[in-house]
């Protein structure tokens, strides 16, 4: 015989209910793309567009699929004067080692695109998202953070700070790297962190970036610029790019206090004059580098994306590119298990996201991380291999295809929201 349901718990009926947990980039995107997927969608945590909450001085390069998914949504129109094409990407062996590898430059024509991807504020691509949900009356808000979730066999429960409960089938934790929604679901961590910090900001210059990223390899890690839209503010100052720069936790700690004059001469000096003389500063912040991944990324009635599943160092643009390809297989998976009249937050559906997602992220965690210790590391046969590697892509056009290709995250298959858009 059932067991009748706790005289406080009504017997849950099944709606297809999904809570997206988190309004960061990750969040915002992932409620966006469940909202066509046939799922009640409640999107809960604060207000990203709160005039207190701090501004992410962050930018973040977009890649391929990520741009597609943002057309999906209606998205993009309102960002795309925001963002600056990546036309091309520069590596430049600055390690001072015994085998300097030749300059690359990989150029968005060889593989016959406009562009790589889009450097966007972070706080523009956030207001943007906000926007968009804002205007959709079938996403339902819950403007607090998410207390407690209680996972069961049929459902799962969320209490909120300001006091409102939540029941439904499936909770997607999007709440960054300190995520409430994988205590919860008793999913694991592996977390290890890097002798490094990188620190964050974006710079006026007086020669043209031209659409090109550079990045220095440097002994204690990459020194990275990428183009950035023209200011409004500063409309007779043009050129414009974000920069992020690795360093031992003391050498960033002391660049972080440099007044800027100092701070400028010194970026200067480590662009070899790339991009001309250094004018405005944008505010800096720095960001230890550490990585985290979730094992496994679904469990308990839960999935999680972005920074909750898997934390990256900021090398590559990599994080956001794979919480963006997170929140579009779980709109795939979603939508797949509504019109198969299935659970949405069942075993098979979970298994679909870990199965999904595995490669995907394991690869580039595996590359970033590599990259970065070829550099810091004193290992002479690793020196070789990065230099043989960048010599070869210098040399083979083919080679370079395959890396731009899979770099941009287009090969294999792919969820609908990452196919190419076709405008109707
Ligand atoms: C210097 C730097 C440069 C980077 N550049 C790039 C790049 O070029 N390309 C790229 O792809 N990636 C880049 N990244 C990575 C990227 O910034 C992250 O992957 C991304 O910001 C993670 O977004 P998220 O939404 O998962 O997490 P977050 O932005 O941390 O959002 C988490 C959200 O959850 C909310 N939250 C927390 N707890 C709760 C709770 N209990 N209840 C409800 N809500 C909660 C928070 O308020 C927040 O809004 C960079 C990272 C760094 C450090």
């Amino acid at each position: 015989m059932p067991t009748p349901p706790p005289p406080n718990r009504p017997a849950f009926v099944r709606h297809n209910r999904a809570l997206v947990v988190g309004t960061g980039p990750v969040g915002l995107v992932a409620a966006l793309a469940l909202a066509g997927s046939g799922a009640e969608v409640t999107l809960a945590g604060p207000d990203p567009l709160a005039p207190e909450t701090p501004p992410d001085q962050r930018t973040t390069a977009l890649f391929g699929g990520s741009v597609e998914m943002l057309r999906h949504l209606a998205v993009w129109p309102q960002l795309a004067a925001q963002a600056a094409p990546l036309s091309g990407l520069r590596l430049i062996d600055d390690t001072g080692g015994l085998f300097r590898a030749p300059e690359i430059l990989f150029e968005a024509r060889e593989i016959d695109a406009e562009a790589f991807g889009y450097n966007i504020a972070n706080a523009n691509l956030v207001a943007g998202l906000a926007r968009a949900l804002g205007s959709r009356s079938d996403v339902l808000r819950i403007p607090s953070p998410v207390r407690a979730l209680t996972p069961a066999a049929d459902s799962i429960v969320a209490q909120f700070e300001n006091g409102t409960d939540w029941i439904g089938d499936l909770v997607i934790g999007a709440d960054g790297r300190k995520s409430v929604c994988r205590q919860a679901a008793g999913i694991g961590q592996r977390g290890w962190s890097y002798p490094q910090t990188a620190l964050a900001t974006r710079f006026i210059h007086s020669r043209a970036h031209g659409g090109v990223s550079t990045e220095f390899h440097r002994r204690s890690g990459p020194l990275t610029t990428v183009p950035m839209a023209p200011s409004p503010s500063s409309p007779g100052t043009p050129h414009q790019s974000s920069l992020v720069w690795v360093e031992t936790p003391g050498e960033a700690a002391r660049l972080m206090c440099l007044d800027e004059g100092t701070f400028a001469a010194e970026l200067h000096l480590r662009l070899q004059g790339l991009l001309g003389e250094i004018g405005a500063i944008g505010p800096r912040a720095a960001f230890p580098l550490s990585g985290l991944a979730a094992e496994p990324p679904a469990r308990a009635r839960t999935i999680l994306a972005g920074e909750a599943a898997h934390v990256l160092p900021p090398i590559g643009a990599q994080g956001l590119n794979l919480g963006f390809r997170d929140a579009a297989w779980i709109a795939e998976i979603v939508e797949r298990q509504v019109r198969a009249g299935k659970d949405i937050g069942g075993e098979d559906a979970l298994a679909d996201y870990v199965q999904a997602r595995r490669l995907d992220v394991w690869s580039r965690g595996l590359a970033v991380d590599l990259l970065n210790r070829s550099l810091i590391s004193g290992f002479l046969p690793l020196h070789l291999a990065r230099g043989t590697g960048m010599a070869a892509l210098a040399a083979f056009p083919w080679l370079r295809r395959l890396a731009m290709d899979s770099g941009m995250g287009v090969s294999g298959t792919q969820p609908s929201l990452l196919q190419p858009y076709q405008a109707v």
